[in-house]
């Protein structure tokens, strides 16, 4: 028997939404999301909305996410966010390693494995982005880049630690686009990754990390998507400002 794996729909705001939206938004869907043990639900907000959101979602089961973290508990890194600071307001999930963070911000595998160490360590559940594209997997059946780049992120991560990561999978050139991957390639990418974590810890391990795709999910296409046997939610940016979208892929998965 295979493990189940709750379906995660987790919304990425970025830095949309201004104060009052974000109010508007979580009073719609606090009561209406679906119960945690059925589907988790989640929204990535700024660092200046968690600890209201926190407040407003604490007697809902929606999970209130960073969108990012930096890789020391405390010191002098002026206008980063500490892990130790969101573990402390309340968080439970951070983002890390998002393609606009690697692309704008030079985040790379190894400052993204620092920031899932450094999660780990205060307790909070990394939602770890990998942004290759797979063109190499798709063309010539050359999984080396993907698969480097998941083994990088998750360089010493234990076996008792992996239970807490998921794990996004997001093209490039999917996100923002408004042209999804087809079910049958976020299918194939996240079945390369589990096989990665399977080699790297195993095959019964890899059963129990959600996978999630992301890239121009949107209701539409979010059903074909979340029925493939490897891929356990989606990550969603442009769909999910909306409270009524957000809702629909909560009922879909
Ligand atoms: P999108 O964004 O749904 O607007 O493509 C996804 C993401 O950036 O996580």
């Amino acid at each position: 028997q295979s493990f189940h794996r709750v379906p995660f729909v987790l919304a990425n705001w970025k830095i949309n939404k201004l104060q009052g939206e974000v109010k508007d938004f979580i009073e719609k869907v606090n009561d209406k999301v679906p119960a945690a043990d059925v589907v988790e639900t989640g929204i990535a907000a700024q660092d200046i909305f968690l600890a209201d959101m926190i407040r407003e979602t604490a007697q809902s089961p929606v999970q209130v996410v960073a969108e990012n973290v930096h890789w020391e508990d405390s010191g002098a890194f002026t206008g980063e966010t500490s892990p130790r600071a969101l573990a402390d307001i309340g968080v439970n999930y951070v983002l890390i390693g998002h393609f606009e963070r690697r692309k704008f911000f030079n985040e790379t595998d190894s400052t993204v494995n620092l920031k899932v160490t450094a999660a780990l360590r205060n307790g909070l559940k990394p939602i770890i982005d990998i942004d290759e594209d797979m063109s190499a997997y798709a063309q010539f059946m050359d999984a080396e880049p993907a698969v480097a780049q998941v083994a990088a992120a998750l360089a010493g991560v234990s076996v008792d630690q992996i239970r807490n990561i998921t794990i996004a999978y997001e093209p490039t050139w999917a996100i923002g686009s408004g042209e999804a991957a087809s079910a049958e390639q976020a299918q194939k990418a996240a079945h390369l990754i589990r096989q990665t974590l399977a080699h790297l810890y195993s095959p019964s391990i890899s059963e129990k990390v959600r996978i999630l795709y992301g890239g121009s999910v949107n209701p539409d296409n979010a059903s074909e998507i979340m029925s493939q046997p490897d891929i356990d939610g989606v990550l969603v940016g442009k769909a999910a400002l909306d409270p009524d979208q957000f809702l629909k892929l909560a009922q879909i998965a």
